[in-house]
């Protein structure tokens, strides 16, 4: 077998499909993701699972849509919060127990996201060691929305501090990833870099504020690409940039509007099972195995990673039903992905399905409705020519409706509300926060002076 590769994934928290230059943004400023862009292949039809959060980084990292392991919807929600007594069964395989199985060192810095409780976090789910947030950084205490715990900073299964500083934090998780690299340089290793931002609230470094051009949303932009730039940087002092395949994307759309996120030309946002929500950036860049330069229109989805990673690694699967397919040979120059499918669900809702052309929504969440009412639909939109999904073309497809109701209707006998093939999420037996506030203690001297949540 080759040489196993060393794989960094970055994720990032709610950046839109159009918020990289390389992705056409005119008001942020990527220059190192530009170049990873072109020294690799950028895809343009690629999905994240889930239109939010947590089910969409469960969904990541066992290869399954977010029904098939319970990560549908929550006790507290669409997303886990501080204390909620769900998280990512070990009964799962994640990507990080593929490839720590075989024989890679394993490192997340960053946001996790599938479960504050000691049995779901990561140190339980293949990584050797954990170095960041356990979930968004709008649960912790902000100016005039103190109605969480203090935001813990967490190394491998300890709370090492609270209410960490937001602005100087990416500079850490890259001082961390930098160490890992060097003490694994000779591979193989995965590090999964895992952003805080572009989530809101967004406090910012003050030297890349007032050199962003796209005010605090601009300026965490520009730590993102700025990370990046010094993980490649560390890749070539290591001489180790032709083992490592670097990949790049991020887990839902952006809010977009106020905010200053964009997702380009695509309709809705994060929350909704529109192109806005689940189409996301990818760039993947292996030197001389990863075609340079190329744009791939071929679908594919994050589901896709466990079985592409295991392939590339040589790791084994689980011994479970997912998803995913393996889709190494698209990613090493390939024409054609094996997806035939992908489906878009709304919390434990199959919303929308689409192939490699056409989109059919199903049905969709009234929010007018308190719980949300849900009213069934058609409409169907040619991706490849109307990626805004302005256009309903249903009356002109009968026979692409019907092809792709079926597909939907099959999925959802799996996977649905009441799906055959759904497996249980992990539950703690006992939770609790990890934190509690003490007014007297220095380290809650202070709130996050930021109200923006969400
Ligand atoms: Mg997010």
């Amino acid at each position: 077998m080759a040489r196993q590769p060393n794989i960094i994934l970055i994720n990032c928290d709610d950046l839109g499909f159009g918020d990289l230059g390389c992705y056409g943004s005119e008001v942020n400023d990527t220059p190192h993701l530009d170049r990873l862009a072109a020294e690799g292949t950028r895809f343009t039809e690629f999905y994240m699972a889930s239109p939010v959060c947590s089910p969409s980084r469960g969904a990541m990292m066992c290869g399954c849509y977010p029904p098939r392991i319970g990560f549908d919807k929550f006790t507290k929600g669409w997303v886990l919060f501080p204390g909620s007594p769900e998280g990512l069964s070990t009964q799962e395989t994640t990507f990080a127990r593929s490839l720590k199985d075989a024989g890679y060192a394993t490192q997340i810095v960053g946001k996790w996201h599938c479960g504050d409780q000691k049995e779901f976090l990561p140190t339980r789910h293949g990584f050797d060691h954990y170095y960041g947030l356990p979930y968004s950084n709008d649960m912790g205490r902000q100016k005039d929305r103190c109605i969480w715990p203090p935001l813990p900073l967490m190394r491998d299964e300890e709370v090492i501090e609270a209410q960490p500083d937001m602005a100087s934090l990416t500079q850490r998780y890259v001082e961390e990833s930098l160490r890992f690299m060097r003490d694994n340089k000779d591979g193989p290793f995965l590090l999964y870099f895992a952003h805080m931002y572009v989530h809101l609230p967004l406090i910012v470094p003050e030297h890349l504020a007032v050199r962003s051009r796209n005010g605090r949303y601009g300026a965490a932009v520009m730590a993102i690409d700025w990370a990046t730039g010094m993980l490649m940087a560390e890749l070539d002092r290591l001489g180790i940039a032709d083992d490592t395949l670097i990949l790049f994307t991020s887990d839902n759309g952006s809010k977009a509007g106020e905010w200053g996120g964009s997702n380009g030309e695509l309709r809705g946002t994060k929350g909704t099972t529109f192109e806005g929500g689940q189409r996301l950036p990818l760039i993947a860049r292996w030197p001389g195995k990863v075609p340079a330069g190329r744009v791939c229109e071929e679908l594919c989805a994050s589901l896709d990673l466990l079985p592409t990673f295991a392939t590339l690694a040589g790791s084994s699967l689980g011994d479970k039903q997912i998803d995913g397919l393996d889709v190494s040979e698209l990613l090493l120059g390939g024409d054609t992905s094996p997806r035939e499918y992908f489906a878009y669900f709304f919390q434990s809702d199959l919303d929308a399905i689409r192939d490699q052309r056409f989109k059919l929504h199903i049905g969709r969440a009234n929010r007018d409705v308190k719980p949300w009412g849900r009213e069934a639909i058609c409409e169907l939109y040619d991706l490849k020519a109307d990626p805004g999904e302005t256009s309903n073309v249903a009356a002109e497809h009968p026979e692409v409706v019907a092809r792709l109701q079926a597909a939907a209707a099959e999925l959802n006998a799996k996977l649905g509300p009441d799906g055959s093939e759904r497996r249980p999420v992990g539950m703690a037996s006992q939770p609790c926060p990890l934190t509690e506030y003490d007014e007297k203690h220095p380290y809650f001297a202070a709130e996050y002076d930021l109200s923006e949540a969400g």
